[in-house]
């Protein structure tokens, strides 16, 4: 099936007590049982739960995979990988991953035995020297937030099955629609469906999808068995926007090029970094490697004033935390989203004081592009 057609249609099937079309909340904590050791496949909503099955059928659909396992944000799905792993194994990672995923990695997991080398992973020869005995994962994300850095996802795949390792995609920057980590090899997507996922700014949520039925099985027993389960609720309202994902991507998409092409031209935008851009170093691997360049946008205005200026000053465009939903957000990465990296590892990979991240919306382009020349001239 199409994108489109499995985002409105996989997992779901009308109610089989009333017909419903819309898959029903499931707020309920426990099951009737028929009598002892009889029940109907449903015991306890930590368990098994009807709303959220149908979610997670529907984003593997989506992502080309054959299991999905939701948890109640991204990080608890990010926590939840660990399990994968002992402690004494090591873990190969991007440098530039979200900061959160920093945080927990590497000043949580760590404590519990584990060994993280943090690299640059858009050259694969980085991955390659920091392979140790012990090391079991490889871990990327591509685009990289903020600076928007790709790595050859087939490139770490083959690596991965050469040396037994487990390659694991965070996937939220591009959502299933534009990018499918799994069909170029590797074994585990994550999504934040925070962002483009759910994409109104509404719910927090996580969700991993895998091919592996090892994987699958060792997961879904983690869910369970630690239980940072979705809410029936949330895991409706994530299903409920997963049908306008196409659309709203497209739209992403096509409002992205255009405030990238303006930025080009505007010569208080020292440098900007999108994907779609022919000026973007990996412009042709994202072409090879993803199905469209997505809605996030990084600029270095080349002084501190100017990056205060915008953010301050937009007004169609929102400060704030986040990205990936329908209105248009702008943040400051070194004092916000970025601020637990040391400014020596902000500095490495160019996230400099006057960077400024922006999630492009889907609003009319022409009133966004001139929320932001109102203020640069
Ligand atoms: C937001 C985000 C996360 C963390 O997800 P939460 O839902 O906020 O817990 C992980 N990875 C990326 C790329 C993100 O943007």
């Amino acid at each position: 099936m199409g994108f489109s057609t499995d985002a409105i249609h996989a997992g779901q099937e009308p109610d089989l007590k009333t017909g419903a079309v819309i898959t029903p909340i499931y707020q309920t904590s426990t099951y009737a049982q028929e009598e002892l050791g009889k029940h109907k496949g449903y015991e306890y909503a930590r368990t098994q739960n009807l709303t959220r099955e149908s979610l997670e059928k529907n984003i593997a659909a989506l992502e080309k995979g054959k299991y999905g396992i939701a948890f109640s944000s991204g990080l608890a799905a990010t926590n939840a990988l660990m399990s994968l792993v002992k402690s004494g194994d090591h873990i190969i990672i991007s440098n530039n991953v979200y900061g959160g995923t920093y945080r927990l990695y590497e000043l949580v997991m760590k404590d519990f035995g584990l060994d993280y080398s943090w690299v640059d992973t858009s050259n694969l020869k980085n991955i390659d020297n920091a392979i140790k005995p012990n090391t079991k994962i490889v871990y990327v994300e591509t685009p990289t937030n903020p600076m928007l850095t790709i790595t050859d996802l087939i490139g770490v795949s083959e690596i991965c099955k050469k040396n037994k390792f487990i390659s694991i995609v965070d996937n939220t920057f591009m959502s299933p629609y534009f990018q499918n980590p799994l069909e170029l090899g590797c074994d585990i997507v994550l999504h934040s469906t925070t962002k483009y996922i759910n994409g109104h700014s509404d719910v927090v949520g996580g969700i991993v999808v895998t091919k592996s039925e090892k994987i699958h099985e060792r997961l879904r027993y983690i869910q369970n068995a630690a239980g940072a389960i979705p809410g029936p609720f949330d895991c409706w309202l994530i299903l409920r926007a997963t049908k306008t994902l196409a659309v709203r991507m497209d739209r992403h998409e096509k409002n992205a090029n255009k405030l990238a092409e303006y930025f080009e031209k505007n010569n208080k935008a020292k440098k900007v970094f999108y994907p779609g851009l022919k000026s973007h170093p990996q412009h042709e691997l994202a072409k090879k490697q993803m199905r469209g360049f997505g809605g996030m946008i990084s600029v270095d205005f080349g002084d501190i004033k100017t990056a205060k200026k915008v953010v301050n000053n937009v007004k169609i465009f929102t400060l704030a935390e986040s990205l990936g939903g329908v209105e248009s957000l702008v943040c400051h990465p070194a004092s916000m989203t970025h601020a637990s990296v040391p400014k020596a590892e902000r500095d490495k990979m160019g996230l400099t004081e006057s960077l400024v991240r922006f999630s492009v919306g889907i609003e009319d382009i022409e009133d966004l592009i001139k929320d932001i020349d109102n203020i640069l001239g």
